[in-house]
């Protein structure tokens, strides 16, 4: 017997045939791990306890042996605009965001993919903390999970999209990511369209260039924000080792390998790459494969000096892009009251341990 919390299993962390080879090894029929399977993904159940078709025997002897790691709901906010900002608890005690975004049409999950971030995104609340570590593939999943019933009991609504644009470069935790997609669209997992889901980078060729490798079928975003190296440089300075050239190269890569095009994010700083020259450069490099844009609004942040530029600005800048046959779309930030928007996710709080 196998009593110790720290010595069981994380159950999900084993694929269909490794959980089948442990059911033999305990001496239980494969077909049970089948069955455990399905209750652990299809129906995202936590508890071992609550597997109605499983005998009470198997029921004990999989807690003696294994432990489902779910993430909890630590605290949730909700804004004006009923974006609603969720604090995560993981198993180890590390907070991490995610926020359900409702629109008309649309009910999107925007998720995080690792607790803090290693980049540096000068405009970014996430940013500013230390990259403590990856999320699993279940600790991904289970914020969809979540974010889901929230909708549904909130809105009425199931969600319709995810979007990886939550804490951390889902690029730098690329297996987990994978993984965490395809127990999403899985028949025997969420059953979601990959058509649904985005994957937002900060632009690391060498993994864009993976992603083509792979022939992945979900949306692929890049949060671009300058046309420019040098004033990308100074917005993100993961542009230095992937430079312009090297992205370009490499979404051409991506594009030929999928046929999918790609998204670029831009939000415009005042006085910063909000010019006509910002948007004729942005127009050159939207010539390399097809593409859409999307002009972001900003959402200050304590740390950065940064500040959104005037709607003048904006339109005339999306207007040059327009006049250059770029397809454009204006998005409005969301959550802005409970620093849910873009770029604002940080963790201001502390586990609330009694709510977990
Ligand atoms: S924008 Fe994304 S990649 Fe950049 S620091 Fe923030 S979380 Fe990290």
């Amino acid at each position: 017997m196998n009593n110790n919390a720290k010595d069981k299993i994380d159950i999900r962390s084993l694929g269909l045939e490794a959980l089948q080879e442990h059911f033999i090894r305990m001496g239980e029929k494969s077909f049970r791990a089948k069955q455990i399977y399905e209750w652990l993904w299809k129906k995202s159940c936590f508890s071992f306890n609550e597997m109605s078709n499983i005998s009470k025997e198997l029921r004990t002897k999989l807690d003696e042996n294994f432990v489902i790691n779910n993430v909890k709901i630590n605290s949730s906010q909700v804004s004006a605009d009923k974006t609603i900002k969720n604090s995560f608890i993981l198993h180890d005690t590390h907070l991490i965001e995610g926020v359900l975004i409702p629109t008309p049409g649309r009910m999107t999950a925007c998720v995080s993919s690792q607790v803090g971030c290693s980049l540096t995104c000068k405009f970014c609340a996430t940013g500013y903390m230390e990259r403590k570590r990856n999320l699993n593939p279940d600790e991904i999943y289970d914020q969809v999970v979540l974010i889901d019933k929230q909708a549904r009991e909130n809105y009425g609504i199931p969600l319709s999209n995810i979007v990886y644009m939550g804490m951390g470069e889902p690029l730098l935790n690329y297996a987990n990511m994978m993984k965490s997609v395809e127990r999403i669209t899985a028949e025997d997992g969420l059953n979601m369209s990959p058509k649904r889901i985005t994957v937002s980078t900060a632009g690391i060729a060498k993994m864009i260039k993976k992603l083509g490798d792979d022939q992945v079928k979900f949306n692929l975003a890049l949060s671009l924000h300058a046309a420019n190296d040098e004033k990308r440089n100074t917005i993100m300075p993961i542009n230095e080792q992937n430079s312009l050239k090297a992205l370009a190269e490499a979404l051409k890569y991506y594009y030929a390998k999928t046929k999918n095009p790609v998204t670029y994010e831009y939000i415009i700083f005042d006085g910063v790459n909000d010019g006509i020259q910002d948007a004729m450069e942005l127009a050159k490099f939207c010539k390399h494969l097809p593409c859409k844009v999307n002009i972001i609004e900003y959402n200050p942040i304590a740390f950065a000096s940064y500040i959104n530029a005037g709607e003048d600005k904006v339109e005339a800048f999306a207007a040059y892009l327009q006049k250059q046959g770029i397809n454009v779309h204006l998005r409005r930030s969301r959550g802005k009251d409970i620093d849910a928007a873009c770029g604002q996710l940080a963790i201001k709080e502390k586990a609330k341990v009694s709510e977990v």
